[in-house]
């Protein structure tokens, strides 16, 4: 699974001054279940080391200047931003992470100055991020900074490998009825990001209007990036576990029925993190043999080496 990501993060030489800005998760975690295709735009254009550039706002208009010089340099990262943003789709990446800050990279609150010298604002997007996330709006996109809040980084992981799924469902086996196949094994998942998707994504594969199958599949796949895009909660999650349990609880004891209630209630109160319930779920599908949860997404929806659900800080 190929993701890309920001030179510098992975350790490269290519930051202005020289250095890097290496990134030890997402070398040594992430780089154990992801390839990564590396981009800097400002290496290509000014080569390193370099004077610094930065994002100056004037009459409503963002440009980049070099940061002593003054040079408007505007159109030139311009240009190799979008050049380089059509090698997302060439090289089918499932998702990109940009590194935090830069005038370039930056996805959110990058420092923008007022030409008239002033206090700069946290406001803005770097130049090539605005680009990848202009031309690909549900491409799973996450800052390295960011990827430190556990819940932040249970959802982009989750949001890459759904991601990953639905492209090579749609490349290899489609299909009206791999359709539905697919979008059972989603359905807790879905569920757990938005009941409003849940319902849409049930019509679409329902096709009632008997549309036919490139359109259910450009309709289906479109839902479906903009539900694993949402972020999930506590509440919903709580909500799928209650649904999960109530397959088994006719076939189980008064104490176990308690044991697992009293988990449940302890993940939505912050006690335990979700892993130790979904664990003891697991059991009771193996134990009664449940098809149509064994292959639920919900209940593994990634390695479980990556250990996301394993701290009560993965759900809000
Ligand atoms: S932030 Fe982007 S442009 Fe700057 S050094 Fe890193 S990869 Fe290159």
């Amino acid at each position: 699974m190929k993701i890309g990501i920001s030179s510098c993060l992975l350790g490269t030489m290519c930051r202005y001054d020289g250095g890097h800005s290496k990134d030890k998760f997402i070398l040594n975690e992430l780089g154990k279940y992801f390839d990564f295709k590396p981009f800097c735009p400002e290496k290509i254009i000014f080569a390193t080391p370099r004077e610094a550039i930065r994002l100056v706002k004037k009459d409503e208009k963002i440009k980049v200047k070099t940061s002593n010089t003054n040079i408007d340099v505007t159109s030139k990262v311009k240009n190799i931003s979008e050049e380089l943003v059509s090698q997302i789709e060439e090289d089918e990446l499932c998702g990109f992470i940009f590194k935090s800050k830069s005038p370039t990279c930056g996805m959110q609150r990058v420092k923008v100055y007022k030409e008239n010298k002033g206090v700069p604002e946290n406001s803005e997007v770097g130049i090539f991020a605005g680009e990848v996330k202009d031309k690909y709006p549900l491409l799973p996109t996450e800052e390295e900074g960011r990827l430190g809040d556990a819940w932040l980084r249970e959802n982009f992981l989750m949001q890459i490998f759904a991601y990953k799924n639905i492209f090579e469902f749609l490349k290899y086996e489609a299909s009206f009825k791999k359709l539905v196949d697919f979008h059972t094994s989603y359905k807790y998942l879905i569920y757990s990001k938005s009941h409003i998707s849940y319902k849409k994504l049930g019509n679409i594969v329902a096709n009632h209007k008997k549309l036919n199958l490139k359109e259910v599949l450009e309709k289906y796949k479109l839902c479906f990036l903009e539900t694993i895009y949402k972020k999930g909660s506590i509440l919903k999650t709580y909500n799928i576990l209650l649904h999960i349990f109530g397959y088994f609880k006719k076939h189980i004891s008064k104490d176990e029925k308690k044991e697992i209630l009293d988990s449940v209630e302890e993940f939505k109160q912050g006690i335990i993190p979700l892993i130790a319930v979904v664990k003891i779920l697991n059991l009771y599908v193996t134990r009664f043999d449940i098809k149509y949860l064994k292959i639920q997404k919900f209940l593994n929806p990634y390695p479980k080496e990556l250990a996301l659900r394993s701290t009560i800080k993965a759900y809000k």
